[in-house]
């Protein structure tokens, strides 16, 4: 009986949407669960944004083979989507598919996951036990869905990090939450005017709070007393602009690029290293106040855009039997080969299934999830992932083992971005960063008095207790006794 239940997918995003496709290339039909109204709805909160990743490495194979077979066109390969881009020319016209509409429930959220009469304890029987989905329905009704396997591609976006530098929410987060957006508001678009002639503060140091920044920068062109700060925890800048012209992906080399001659042009002013530790109510604004190497600083801003990283949703698989990563909450094995105080988008080896696997059997964490709160995960990977998953899901254990992914390379040797920002970091050339920061002289009012920000972070930004070697983790970017630390 347990053979003829379905494979159930959590999310409709564009990893669960591949391992349909895979599954269904398979002869089998899976069941789909989306907490969201429609398909890819945590890509739509940042569907204005421009990814870096061109065409050719946004979609999956099987997903095309079954669009191409009803007559859809790829887009140009080396063109870049945004993110409405991906869900409207890609995965709604997947999903749209005869074949595939049914397969997918929306507005339906998995709350938890465990197997029919058997708890976390209990060993007699437990593999054979068909899987248990509990689903909360948009109208709050329930129900109990059974499957023979998991997959969850539920992604992470929509459990970002807090903005206290320790992990846990600063002191008064919640209470001022009505000036915070966790996330990459849509500052061109509907979010103008909450920012227009603001004082914003972005914090994080990923692709996210970079393209956050990019879209304020534009806006103050137009809107001149916009007043933009950027604060993070760590100092290493090198990393955080990223490789540049030595990037493979162009247009994620240009990020950094461009950030950069914001920063040099006093258009965007930087505090690092700022460790955020309380947010409290001002006279109609906040004040964040944050470690500084000279002690606690404050700084007044009308708005923070809190970019920094997210993390997976646990709570739900409670029940499961897990082998997890102690510090970055990804599957055990993976740990280690995507740590992104040692390794990058492009230095990742190729993974599947077995990397993949936890105790409980024929249970998977795919995509974007499947990397806990390393940021640097690539469509291309999950794809890959998913395919691999899929082939041992069906018996093809050959399929599973061979493993192939070939990412793009950024530049850069080594990454700090852990749980500071979306997506990806660096790879395998050292660059040192000996030469002095150029940073932003301009003033910024700290507790009221303007101080010059650019001097104060220069001065720090190779300290052996910076997070460029300190924080008990030793980068592959500069060493402690290294030029770096002069
Ligand atoms: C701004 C930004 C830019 C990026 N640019 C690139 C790029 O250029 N190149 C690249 O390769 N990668 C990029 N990425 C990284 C990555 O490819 C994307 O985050 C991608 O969307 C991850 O896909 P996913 O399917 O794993 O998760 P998601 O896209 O997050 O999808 C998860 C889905 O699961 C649903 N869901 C969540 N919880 C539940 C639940 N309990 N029950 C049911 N459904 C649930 C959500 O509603 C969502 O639809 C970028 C990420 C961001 C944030």
């Amino acid at each position: 009986m347990e053979n003829i239940l379905p494979v159930a997918i959590i999310g409709a995003g564009p990893v669960g949407l591949a391992a349909t496709a895979h599954l269904m290339e398979r002869g089998e039909t899976p069941v789909v669960f989306e907490a969201g109204e429609s398909i890819g709805a945590n890509v739509r909160q940042w569907g204005h944004v421009r990814m870096f990743s061109p065409w050719e490495f946004m979609v999956d194979g099987a997903m095309v083979r079954l669009l191409e077979a009803h007559g859809w066109q790829m887009p140009p390969k080396d063109g870049l989507p945004t993110g409405n881009d991906l869900v409207d020319r890609f995965m709604l016209p997947f999903s749209n598919l005869p074949e595939v509409l049914n397969t997918i429930h929306l507005n339906a959220r998995v709350v938890a996951v465990s197997r029919r009469n058997v708890d976390k304890m209990k060993d007699a029987g437990r593999d054979a036990a068909p899987f248990v989905l509990h689903i909360v329905y948009g109208n709050s009704d329930e129900a109990l869905i059974e499957a023979r396997a998991v997959i969850d591609a539920s992604g992470t976006w929509h459990q970002p990090n807090p903005l206290g530098s320790t992990g846990l929410p600063a002191v008064g987060e919640k209470r001022q939450s009505q000036h915070i957006v966790y996330g990459i508001p849509d500052v061109p678009g509907k979010d103008r005017s909450r920012y227009a002639d603001k004082r914003v503060m972005v914090v994080g140091s990923g692709h996210s709070a970079i393209n956050a920044l990019l879209e304020l920068a534009e806006l103050k062109r137009d809107q001149p007393q916009t007043v933009i700060y950027w604060t993070m925890r760590g100092t290493n800048l090198t990393r955080v602009f990223g490789g540049g012209e030595d990037d493979a992906l162009p247009a994620r080399g240009r990020l950094g690029t461009r950030i950069q001659a914001h920063v040099d042009a006093g258009i965007i002013q930087m505090v690092s290293p700022f460790r955020i530790r309380e947010i409290a109510a001002g006279v109609d604004c906040v004040n964040v106040i944050g470690e500084v190497p000279d002690g606690l600083e404050t700084l007044q801003v009308d708005e923070i855009i809190a970019s920094t990283g997210a993390r997976p949703d646990l709570n739900m698989l409670r029940e499961l039997r897990l082998e997890l990563d102690p510090s970055l909450e990804s599957t055990r094995q993976l740990g280690p080969m995507i740590d992104p105080n040692i390794h990058s988008c492009g230095t990742v080896r190729p993974h599947g299934e077995a990397e993949l696997r936890h105790p409980e059997k024929d249970f998977y964490i795919v995509g974007m999830k499947s990397y806990g709160r390393a940021p640097t995960f690539l469509l291309a990977t999950g794809y890959e992932q998913v395919r691999s998953v899929v082939a041992a899901l069906v018996g093809d254990f050959e399929a599973a083992r061979e493993v192939h992914l070939n990412l793009p390379e950024t530049g850069v040797c080594s990454t700090d971005l852990a749980g500071e920002g979306a997506a990806c970091c660096g790879t395998s050339s050292t660059v040192p960063i000996s030469q002095p920061v150029l940073l932003s002289l301009a003033s910024i009012p700290v507790n009221g008095v303007l101080q010059p920000v650019g001097l104060q972070v220069a001065a720090r930004d190779c300290g052996c207790d910076d997070d460029c070697c300190g924080d008990g983790v030793r980068s592959t970017t500069c060493g402690c006794g290294g030029d770096c630390c002069s």
